[in-house]
């Protein structure tokens, strides 16, 4: 077991000027117990803590690290970025390139604005689709997440697939009651929902695919399913690609199920780390944003120069370089096959999600397809595996209920590093 003494200090004392001592809560280990590691640095592969010690990244900050950490690319563009002043407030060249860049990509966004994170992204993308519909409700999947707007926390109401909760102290009746939750990948659910509620509709929103309850795939045909109801009932169909977007491809998930949303979101991968969001779609619904039309939404950080200068590089190499994809994803199949391997062996009932470079092992029996599935797994032998790969130096998503993520700076070495600990870890639970 690795010495983690200053990481404990350092969250003590957060814990005296901090909420819970994290500025976000999964952070804080509580779905696995023991004391959250204070990082200190990466490079590549590999996360060092203030102790010294070394991890394999498997989250590489939940998604956005698809190079690796401190990739020399993205380093010289921040550093030639800020000689240059880290914020003015006004239009920059880059922002130009960004937004070029990013509509180049997806065939889908023929416009897009630039925000400071997915949450408000997603916020900004219900409120213009809101605008543009003249409808107030939106559908969203239970299960999938879409930043800390109100709108979003919201859970299914008890029994009724029609209205929505409040998830959270502090989100208003009213405001759940214009979230209708439905389970993904349930297209009847959809038609049910749509047909109580005519011409109300504003937005579906969706992870196309979930990385927030686990990784859960679209089923054949979902996808499709959801484009045709919303082209017949005059539904934005909006897929939140905040983790999907250049990850599961350049062009993200919707070109890897070709399916064309009307808006999309995306998030921390577009500033290579920096705090970063955006949301774009078809010019006819992005021309009600302001100051063209009359949906107003600002930022003054939006478009920040280091931002953009970290993106810019990350999605240039991206663009450039398709290898990434066909490596990243190499890399997944031999881990996901060699786990796979590892709970036959042992006799585990265990399942895993995969798509691209990103995962889930989730410790039940059943094929994970939605929320009521993914709740199956057994949380606290996750919470086991969780920390017996922690001691061996893998550092996994802290939570059962989201999604794994490879970088290119993973090679076949890593991968069987990360095998050779799983093994030991598998074998710690069946004592
Ligand atoms: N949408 C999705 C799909 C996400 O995974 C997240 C965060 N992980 C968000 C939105 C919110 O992004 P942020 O944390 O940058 O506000």
């Amino acid at each position: 077991m690795a010495d983690t003494t200053k990481s404990k200090s350092l969250f003590e004392k957060a814990k005296q000027f901090i909420p819970g001592g994290v500025n976000s809560p999964v952070r804080a280990f509580r779905a696995v117990g023991g004391n959250p590691i204070f990082m200190q640095k990466a490079k590549g592969a590999f996360l060092y803590d203030e102790d010294g010690n070394e991890y394999v990244d498997l989250i590489n900050s939940w998604g956005p690290m698809i190079l690796g950490h401190a990739h020399p690319i993205v380093e010289e563009a921040v550093k030639s970025a800020l000689s240059g002043s880290p914020s003015f407030g006004a239009p920059t060249a880059r922002e130009v390139e960004m937004a070029e860049l990013i509509c180049s990509i997806l065939p889908s966004v023929e416009r897009v604005r630039m925000v400071n994170s997915g949450t408000e992204a997603t916020m900004s993308a219900i409120r213009v689709a809101r605008g543009f519909t003249g409808r107030d409700k939106i559908i969203k999947m239970e299960g999938c997440y879409h930043g800390h707007g109100d709108s979003f926390l919201i859970a299914a109401g008890s029994g009724a697939l029609t209205f929505g909760t409040p998830d959270s102290p502090g989100v208003t009746k009213g405001t759940a009651q214009d979230t209708l939750i439905a389970p993904f990948n349930n297209l009847k659910a959809i038609e049910h929902i749509i047909d109580q509620n005519k011409n109300q509709i504003a937005a579906i929103i969706l992870e196309p695919v979930v990385g927030n309850m686990g990784t859960v795939l679209p089923q054949p045909g979902y996808l499709e399913g959801l484009r045709k109801i919303c082209d017949k009932h005059g539904v934005v169909l909006i897929f939140d690609e905040v983790m999907t977007g250049f990850r599961l491809a350049l062009g993200g998930a919707q070109q890897r199920y070709n399916v064309r949303p009307d808006m999309t979101t995306m998030g921390k991968i577009i500033g290579g780390g920096l705090p970063v969001g955006a949301y774009g779609g078809k010019k006819e619904i992005m021309d009600h944003v302001s100051p063209v039309g009359p949906v107003y939404q600002a930022g003054t950080l939006s478009g920040n120069p280091l931002a953009m200068a970290a993106g810019l590089a990350m999605l240039k190499y991206l663009k450039a370089n398709p290898a990434v994809y066909t490596n990243i994803d190499k890399q997944t199949t031999t881990l996901v096959d060699g786990l796979n391997g590892q709970i036959k062996k042992a006799g585990l009932n265990y399942s895993i999600n995969a798509v691209g470079s990103m995962f889930t092992l989730f410790f039940n029996d059943q094929h994970v397809i939605d929320f009521d599935t993914a709740k199956t797994s057994d949380t606290q032998t996750f919470a086991k595996y969780f920390q017996a790969m922690l001691a061996q130096g893998i550092y996994m998503a802290p939570s059962q209920y989201e999604a794994m993520f490879i970088s290119n700076s993973v090679d076949d070495a890593i991968v069987n590093r990360i095998l050779e600990s799983s093994e030991k870890a598998f074998a710690q639970l069946k004592v």
